[in-house]
Parts: structure tokens; sequence; C-alpha cells
């Protein structure tokens, strides 16, 4: 092994100023990949590969210098990796986020299978990929491609409603409560880079999982109870100096939404206040009404759930995605006339409407048909009559959330199963191009 970080491709290269990459994504359109590994077979693989199918290469040994590398080559992309003398990959990943010129560049991180953790915590982090050695030719040269595509999607970090169920941990779809988290890129968001839905049990995996400082994120509350805040004093960021969080959820005023957190954390409650949040914490409390936040066009919608609750909708680049986790879709709404096509009334057509031209929609679907019945009132929905709202808006990608506690991944199948049946049965025509899946814990979806 080698503790120094000299490039080892010669090359003639005169340094550029590393001011040149403020301007953007530097290297977009460019196939330049630097290459940084202890290993020599490794990289000699990795060149072999990379060349091979037209990418410009450049190796260094290790991290200790990569800065003067990007400066002087401006890399498109860098394929890092975790395990080295000196700068680790992660230390390398974490520099590169924080230094705003160099920030922009999708990392790959690559280390050996009896890591997982490693693997985890890197992507969980914003890295734009990561490599398990050994590997497959095809397998490099996919997380490439799609890291040069910028990762960007939808990971869910609990989807259970009512109350964290450790019985289920170990199933498809998992035991924590509703947490997700919108992933974008960070020079898309004013470095903002997370957006997340929620603070039930899942946060705080997703607290542990962070690494980067400081972390700036905007956290949005559907709403107050258990299911959706029990996990908020266990997101480790609230407790570290530096941090900026913004925590939005439904509320008369701002002041209002600070009393509720309070609440939440205080008296015979939880034995820690508020008081110990050492993050620079600003409160937004939100009605029905349009914002912008870190470039991102963000909506909120007052669904039917007991108490005031909201869904959000975000739209970046003409993407849009909506997380509504609690709503009661009442089946009184939804008729369907002589032609099979669904009519929708009262509130129930007016979610349509703020729904029209979303791209993913993740939504409460905690009950089959039968069930309902004994749940009406509630704040859920049934699996027909969420058919009913995806057949009314044309919406292509549905995500069922807020599985029952008591419901194993069997029972929570059979409800996907009647979705299925009652869209085809709604939109017979339309019902085989929408894309619909479970919510369950880890799953990653691209936008
Ligand atoms: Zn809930
Ligand atoms: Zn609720």
């Amino acid at each position: 092994m080698s503790t120094s970080s000299r490039p080892d491709t010669p090359g003639s290269d005169t340094a550029s100023p590393l001011a040149a990459l403020v301007a953007g994504p530097v290297g977009s359109g460019s196939k330049r990949v630097l290459v940084v590994d202890d290993d020599a077979g490794i990289r000699d693989l990795m060149r072999l590969v990379l060349e091979g199918a037209g990418f410009e290469v450049r190796l260094l040994t290790g991290g200790d210098e990569i800065e003067q590398h990007i400066a002087a080559w401006t890399p498109a992309l860098i394929l890092c990796d975790v395990l080295m003398p000196g700068r680790d990959g992660l230390t390398v990943f974490s520099d590169l986020q924080r230094n705003p010129l160099t920030r922009h560049i999708p990392v790959v991180l690559a280390t050996a299978k009896q890591f997982p953790g490693d693997q985890r915590s890197a992507l969980q982090a914003g890295v734009a990929g990561y490599l398990v050695k050994p590997f497959e030719i095809s397998t490099l040269l996919d997380t490439v491609r799609q890291a040069l595509s910028g990762e960007k999607g939808v990971r869910i970090w609990g989807c259970r409603g009512a109350i964290a169920t450790p019985e289920h941990a170990a199933g498809k779809l998992g035991g924590n409560t509703s947490c997700v988290e919108l992933v974008l890129p960070a020079y898309a968001t004013q470095g903002r880079r997370r957006v997340i839905f929620d603070a039930g049990t899942g946060i705080r995996a997703l607290g542990n999982a962070i690494f980067e400082a400081p972390v700036r994120a905007m956290l949005c509350l559907t709403h107050f109870h258990w299911d959706h805040i029990q996990g908020l004093p266990f997101f480790k960021p609230l407790y570290q100096a530096g941090n900026q969080i913004t925590i939005c959820g439904p509320a008369a005023s701002d002041a209002a939404l600070v009393q509720t957190i309070r609440e939440q954390m205080g008296g015979a409650f939880f034995p820690i206040s508020t008081d110990a949040f050492s993050s620079s914490v600003l409160y937004r409390g939100l009605q029905e009404q349009e914002f912008e936040d870190g470039g991102l066009r963000c909506s909120t919608f007052s669904v039917m759930h007991p108490g005031f609750t909201l869904a959000y909708k975000i739209e970046w680049q003409g993407q849009t995605i909506v997380y509504c986790p609690d709503n009661e879709l009442l089946p009184e709404s939804i008729s369907q006339d002589e032609r099979g096509q669904v009519i929708l009334g009262g509130e129930v057509a007016r979610l349509a409407a703020w729904l029209q031209g979303v791209d993913i929609l993740l939504h409460d679907c905690q009950y089959s048909v039968e069930q309902y019945r004994a749940h009406t009132g509630w704040g859920h929905s049934s699996a027909r009559s969420l058919a009913a709202l995806v057949a009314a808006t044309g919406i292509k990608q549905v995500v069922l959330f807020h599985h029952d506690p008591d419901h194993d991944d069997r029972a929570v199948e059979a409800i996907h199963d009647e979705f299925c049946f009652h869209l085809a049965a709604m939109a017979p025509e339309s019902a085989a191009s929408v894309r619909s899946q479970l919510a369950a814990e880890g799953l990653f979806l691209p936008l």
C-alpha cells in the first residue's frame, strides 16, 4: 500500500484555478472519472473498464491531495475507495461536501462487501453511488453512469401507522413509523440537501446516518399524532451546533408550532426539553399555502384526518411528489357513472384537483374495504377509495403508505392486491400503466 496520493497516470495538465469550479457542475457532459484507490489491481481494472467504455480516467493512490487534482483536471465524477491510508473515502466525501467549490461533484464510494454499515451510511448521507467489491464490470459501469446522471428520489425510513412495531422489523416493510426523505442534488437546492417528511420513529435511523456537517434540512410535519413525531427527540442533528433545521407543521402561527413541539418534549412526557437543541432551529407554522424553500416549490393541503393535518407537495425541475400519509378518502364522495367513470365530490374532488400533474403520490392505504367498515372516521383510507383517486387523477406512480401495526407483510400485500383489483375495474384502459407499490423501509424511488 502507498500512503501518497500522487497521480500515477502520466499527463501534462497545467493547474487551472479551483475557482473555475464555481461556475456550476463543471464536468457535466465530460466523461472524466477520477479513481482513488490504494489497491493497484483495483485501480488498473477500473481504468481498463472505464476507458473501454469511453471514459477518461485519472488515477490516485490516496485521498490526501484530491482537491489539487480536482482543480487541475475538473473530473465529472470521483470514484473513491472507503478504506485507505490517510484520508479515508468517507472523510474525503464529507470534506468535498463542505467545500462550496467541490460539493457539486458526484462521488461514488467503493468498499468490500463485509462492511454493509459503510454502504448504508454513505448512501444515506447522499453519495451519488456505492460500489461493493468485488464487482461485475456491468455493475461498475451502471453505477458510474447512474451517478453521473445525478441521484434524486424518495427514500423511505418508516411507513408504519399508529405505533412502531418491532415484530415487523425483519419483514419486508419494516416496523418504524412515518419518515420519508426527498433526496436531491446539493448543488440544485442551494445547499439544503435534505427534505424530510414527518418525524416518526424512522427519523432516528436517518439522523444516525447523517455525517455531513453542517446539516441543512427542512422537516415537514403533517400533524402531531404520535406516529409522526415520536422520533423527533431522537433526531441527533437537532443537538449539534452549526446545523440549520427548519421545522414546518400545521399551526396558526410560528409561535403555535413552537408551543406544540415544546409540549411534546416537556413536562411529564419527555426528560429533555427543546432547550437542549444546539442546532439553529427555525419554526414555520403552515396553513394551506404555497411557499418556496431552497429552490423548491412547496404546497400544502389540509386533508381529511382528525385534527389539522397537512399533505405536502414538492416540485423540483418539473418533477412533483406528494406525501399524504394520513387521509380518509370518504366513500360517499366517490361514485361511478353508467360507463364506470369515477366521479369525485366534496373534499376528495378538491384533493384530486390539487394532485393534478403529480409524478409520485405516497398516500394512506391502511385498510381493505372490509377493514375500513370497522374503522370509518378514524382518518384512513381503503384500497378501493385510493384506487378511485388514482383512476380519477391519472397519477402514474403511487406508493401505498401507513401500514396497520397489526398487519404483517401478507396482510398488507393483500391490501395492495385489492387496490390493483379496484384500479383495473375503475380504469381498465390505463390501470396497466400505473406503477403501484407498497411503501417499505429502505425503498428508494428515483425521481
Ligand atoms: Zn399516522
Ligand atoms: Zn394521524
